[in-house]
């Protein structure tokens, strides 16, 4: 059996971060399923299908084949083929993602999948129906969240750094619509798992998450 670890949470709250970290320290392979939902949402916007039209959705998802594989432990999405992993981190991706994500067809498409690569290999997974839906028996669920302010503020600075042009409002009021309709969409909304851990990292580092988790582990049950 191989041993997984969930962290859902919103948008922002540093999962990848702590997942990919975590995922160095114990020797596992990391899995960023927003990534996979991004390169769908980025297939339908190529595709020239909007938010609005979920049955165009359905059908293109039948077509838009979506894998991943690792080099230097870094995650690389293939589209089609294609390596988009330098295409899917726009704020208007995240966007269509978020509404494409609503659709049955591309959730069970992506969740296969998912489950799939938890099956064979030892997995720290992140997402916002990791714990509830697509591993419920993971070894350690995490809920990983902040205050929206922090979390905005992360990001701003996050793309400052990158010097992409951005407002500090603008990506705070993103992050809570997203949050809204990831909480409130009909199938797998984003939501603590009963048996989820909850941590609010706004007042701590990363390595202090990283070592609350690994925490966890360590009183979990080994593979
Ligand atoms: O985590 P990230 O911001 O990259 O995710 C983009 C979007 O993909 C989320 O806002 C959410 O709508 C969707 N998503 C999801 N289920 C997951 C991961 C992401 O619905 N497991």
């Amino acid at each position: 059996m191989s041993y997984s670890i969930a962290i859902d949470g919103p948008a922002g709250a540093g999962k990848s971060t702590i997942a990919k970290l975590i995922a160095k320290k114990k020797g596992y392979i990391y899995v960023d399923t927003g990534a996979m939902y991004r390169a769908m949402a980025l297939f339908f916007t190529e595709s020239g299908i909007s938010a609005a039209e979920q049955d165009k959705i359905s059908a293109a998802a039948q077509d838009a084949d979506v894998t991943i594989s690792y080099e230097n432990g870094e995650q690389i999405v293939w589209l089609n083929g294609r390596n988009v992993n330098g295409l899917i981190r726009t704020e208007a991706v995240g966007n269509m993602a978020s509404e494409s994500s609503k659709n049955k067809d591309v959730r069970q498409k992506l969740v296969e999948l998912q489950r799939a690569l938890a099956g064979k290999e030892n997995v720290v997974m992140d997402g916002r129906d990791i714990g509830t839906c697509v591993l419920p028996d993971a070894n350690v669920k995490v809920y990983l969240t902040a205050d929206s302010h922090v979390r905005a503020l992360r990001r701003y600075k996050e793309l400052q750094a990158k010097g992409q042009p951005c407002d500090l409002e603008t990506i705070e009021k993103d992050i809570v619509d997203r949050d809204y309709q990831d909480m409130h969409r009909d199938i797998s909304p984003l939501r603590q798992a009963q048996d989820a851990v909850l941590l609010d990292s706004s007042d701590m580092t990363i390595e202090e998450v990283a070592q609350a988790i690994i925490g966890l582990c360590d009183g979990a049950q080994e593979a």
